[in-house]
Formats: C-alpha cells, structure tokens, sequence
C-alpha cells in the first residue's frame, strides 16, 4: 500500500476525517465517540466564548519505515494537557479516557498519517460548553472534549532553514500562572506582541526574554548547542515543559553531550553567537529547528553561517530517526497503535 506523501499545505490546515469526542454533563463525562470531522452546534452563551475556558494538546502519530502509525510520547502529553485542564478548572479526563480518544482517532485516520517528513498532528482539545454568560467568576459546569487530527508538512513555510527570531526583553509570553499550561489564552497574550515584531523586523517568530531570563517562543523552548553541549532554561512554572524538549536533553545525554538546564542569560547567548555555537527552537510542531540570527534592538546576532548548525542537524535527526524507527525506541516513548 502507498502511504500519503507529506503535505505541502500549510501546517494545520488539511484535516483526517474522523474525530473523537466526549463530553462532559451533570458531573460525568459520555461515552467517547468516533464521529466525522463537522461544525459542532454552540450555544451563544458558551462558557469558552466569553472566557476563555480552552486548552490543548499538540502530539504526533509518525509514519513507520515499516508502515506502522507511532504515537510519540502519549503520556508525556496526556498528562500535561490533565494540568492544563485543572489550571482551566475544566473537569479532569482522566488517563484512560484520554489516551483511549488519542489512539482511537489516529486508529480511525490511520490510512492520512504521511510519511516522513510529514506526520499526523493530534490537537486533543478541551472547552467549557455551560451557556452561562454570568459565570465569569466560577468555571464551566459542562465541557466538551475532542481529538482533532491534522496531516502535516514543515511547520516553517519553506522547511528546514535557519530562522530569525526576535528577542523580547520587556513584554512577557503570558502571566506566571498560566506558564506551564496549554491554555488557548496564552497564544492571544502573544499574539499582539509576535505580530508587531514580524512587521517590524521580518521576524520568524519571538523569542521571550523577560529582564534578560532567555525562556521560549510562543510555541517552542529554546536551546544554545555546540560540539559539547546543551543548554536550556531549567524548569519552572514559567514556561511551557516541552516534550520534545525533555526527549532532545536526553538523546543529547544518550549521544554524549554535557546537558545544562539552568539560568541562560541575553548576554550568553550574544556571546554564545559570537564564538560559534548554535542556537534552535524545539517543539512537536518545529521539531529542532535552526536558529540562524536573533534581531535585538538594533542588532543581528548571527549563529553560524547562516546556515544550519551540525550539532542541531544531528540531534534533529536522532529525534526523526527515533519518530519513524530507524533506531531502537530504547526510552520506549512511542506508542504503535
Ligand atoms: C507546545 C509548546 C512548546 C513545545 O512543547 P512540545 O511538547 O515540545 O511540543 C513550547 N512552548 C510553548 C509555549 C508551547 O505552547
């Protein structure tokens, strides 16, 4: 059998056809169901319209060398979008529940998942559906949850190639509560602030920075490589714990590299720049991409050549390699279904 070849519409724009949903009403969730991809029916008033009670997910199922549809790292995510969810105080889904809608809507979509470099990307999705326009102070009686399934290409239009990114010192991603959440209403936090800056410079994406503490983007960690190591932000609750983060730290581990999570400031980063080291965003839908310059104020801080760094395409590939099984899932991180 022929697989799909990976997309060349722009990411999240091209939808499988089957989706999984379950709700939740008079304090229990219903029975999950598998149903076609359609507008769903709301209600005026519902909850997430005027407040903003929305998280997500963001996973992948990969194409196998051998044929076989691989779920990368399922409960890594179900259990961040489970925090999401009571950070949002939308009612909680439970493990089983959840894993079982992710496997069923990639099981129903299995014949869309492209082979690499494409993948299927999984949006398990919670929003709170009471039609309550007075219930700004107290979360949704009632939710709806769904696992969307989107066929996708390169996320950066264009593929692989080194990014611009700019540097933000003064606006923060989102509020400190919300940091370690997939909580739809960071991205509108961000949104303003990214537009601005890809007008102004040209940028690809923004890099948040806040009082010199280099943290992410809006929706991928940033990491500095060289020959020797790896450096990233050490985890705390203000910022997103990437999946794809924590896999890349350990296969750098696994493949040799010093790793170091700990306070990663402006100043090393320039000087990171300047004697040659790589910079790159990670993230399920970026996977590790190439950071080639950094705009902060009036400056361009080069990494590299404006080419793409060896120690990032290195890493890039071991993770790919892993995703469609051309090397032993040693961590057991992925899931056949
Ligand atoms: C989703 C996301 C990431 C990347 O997380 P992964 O689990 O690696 O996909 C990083 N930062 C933000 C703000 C995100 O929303």
């Amino acid at each position: 059998m022929a697989y799909p070849p990976p997309p060349t519409t722009p990411f999240g724009t091209q939808f499988a056809p089957i989706m999984t949903t379950a709700s939740f009403k008079g304090g229990a969730w219903t029975e999950t169901e598998v149903v076609p991809v359609a507008p769903i029916p709301f209600h005026p008033a519902t909850h997430v319209f005027h407040y903003g009670s929305a998280c997500f997910e963001g996973l992948k199922a990969h194409r196998g060398l051998d044929g076989s549809v691989r779920i990368f790292r399922l409960d890594r995510h179900v259990e961040r979008f489970r925090g999401s969810t009571e950070v949002l105080m939308l009612p909680d889904p439970g493990v089983e529940r959840l894993t079982d809608m992710v496997i069923r809507a990639v099981q129903a979509n299995a014949a869309h998942v492209p082979v690499a470099p494409g993948s299927l990307y999984l949006r398990p999705t919670m929003i709170g559906t009471e039609p309550n326009i007075g219930a700004a102070g107290s979360p949704s009686k009632e939710a709806m949850l769904f696992v969307l399934c989107s066929p996708v290409g390169d996320y950066f239009a264009g593929g692989l190639r080194p990014l611009k990114i700019a540097v933000e010192t003064e606006q923060p991603r989102t509020t400190p509560m919300f940091g370690r959440v997939k909580a739809a209403a960071n991205y509108a936090l961000a949104l303003a602030i990214t537009q601005q800056r890809k007008r102004e410079l040209g940028v690809d994406q923004v890099l948040f920075a806040p009082h010199g503490d280099v943290a992410e983007t809006g929706a991928s960690n940033f990491m500095l490589i060289d020959d020797d190591r790896v450096v990233t932000k050490a985890l705390d609750d203000s910022f997103l714990h990437g999946v794809t983060r924590d896999s890349l730290l350990t296969m750098a581990r696994d493949l040799g590299y010093r790793v170091e999570e700990r306070h990663v400031g402006l100043d090393e980063v320039i000087s990171w720049a300047e004697r040659g080291g790589e910079a790159a965003l990670s993230g399920t839908a970026a996977v590790l991409a190439p950071v080639g310059t950094l705009a902060y104020k009036d400056r361009e801080i080069r990494f590299g050549q404006g080419d793409i760094g060896k120690n990032t395409l290195r890493l890039r590939q071991a993770l790919v390699d892993l995703h469609v099984g051309a090397v032993e899932d040693t961590h057991g991180w992925i899931r056949v279904v």
